[in-house]
């Protein structure tokens, strides 16, 4: 199965009412989890790689595994740069092969947005590569403070505007709009209230394929409601990475209960294992089994 853009995955996810999964990823156990899951579930799938993981990985070093384990799967596979800011890594990314970019715009000023969006979409469409932009705060940040509480706001100063998304689509050429309207990035402490009225206007105005970030851990209902309403990609990775973290604590300590040795390519088969597991469990929800 060839590589695919985001523009493909979500034409068909658009035309059959479901969502994508956008798992980020951070090693290969995590890429092959993930293709091992979207195989067993018959589902496309989104390989995502986050800007803020650089730190952990190299994008020179990650990019060819990820490009080649997609190349590789029996399903289709979009290769994406998550929550790109620097200019120069969102073309790093494109030059290396990813088929779709995230530029993210969203703290900017809405006219700054649009210029610097416009700016990566040119040069992603001369290259086949698909572009998703940001509107409004998506609480707390990507990658960071996590376990934070998330402070007091009005949902007016920080969700998006319908109406700004209308004028931001009409001044660019995007192929899937992140929005905020209640999702935070990381685990969610307390239950999450999302504003679904909002999510439906923005849909309704735009009739673009919306994305939700901050999609680990809320309730199913949540997850299909938000489908309904129009969410088409839906970035999933705290939850997997609390989920196989939690999992390979109680392997580990089953052996040393027993007194058995662990060794690390156990710990690596069981990630992978792991990762699988919660990735079908995902996908199932999303709609997108049998999909592909
Ligand atoms: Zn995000």
């Amino acid at each position: 199965m060839p590589l695919v853009t985001l523009k493909e995955l979500m034409k068909d996810a658009e035309a059959k009412r479901y969502a994508v999964g956008a798992y980020n990823v951070i090693n290969l156990e995590m890429i092959r989890g993930i293709i091992a899951g979207a195989e067993e579930a018959r589902s496309p799938v989104i390989l995502s790689f986050a800007e803020v993981h650089i730190p952990l990985v190299p994008l020179e070093v990650i990019a060819p595994i990820i490009l080649a384990a997609a190349r590789q799967a029996r399903i289709p596979v979009a290769v994406h740069l998550d929550h790109g800011q620097d200019h120069e890594i969102l073309i790093r990314a494109m030059q290396l092969g990813f088929s779709s970019v995230m530029f993210d715009g969203a703290h900017l000023p809405l006219e700054e947005n649009i210029r610097q969006t416009n700016e990566i979409s040119k040069i992603a469409k001369a290259l086949g590569v698909s572009v998703e932009a940001e509107l409004g705060k998506i609480l707390r940040p990507e990658g960071g403070g996590a376990e934070e509480e998330i402070e007091e706001y009005d949902p007016d100063d920080v969700y998006t505007n319908p109406q700004e998304a209308q004028t931001f689509i009409a001044h660019t050429d995007v192929d899937a709009l992140a929005v905020a309207y209640g999702t935070a990035h990381g685990v969610y402490l307390t239950e999450p209230v999302l504003d679904f009225e909002r999510l439906k206007l923005i849909k309704e105005l735009t009739g673009l394929p919306l994305v939700m970030h901050g999609g680990s851990g809320l309730d199913e209902a949540a997850y299909i409601t938000s489908i309904q309403c129009g969410i088409r990609k839906l970035n999933y990775y705290s939850n997997m990475a609390h989920e196989v973290a939690n999992t390979l604590q109680a392997k580990l300590a089953a052996n040393s209960a027993q007194q058995h040795k662990s060794y690390y390519h156990d710990i690596s088969r069981w990630a992978m294992e792991a990762v699988q597991q919660d990735i079908v469990r995902t996908m199932r929800i999303f709609g997108s089994a049998g999909q592909a």
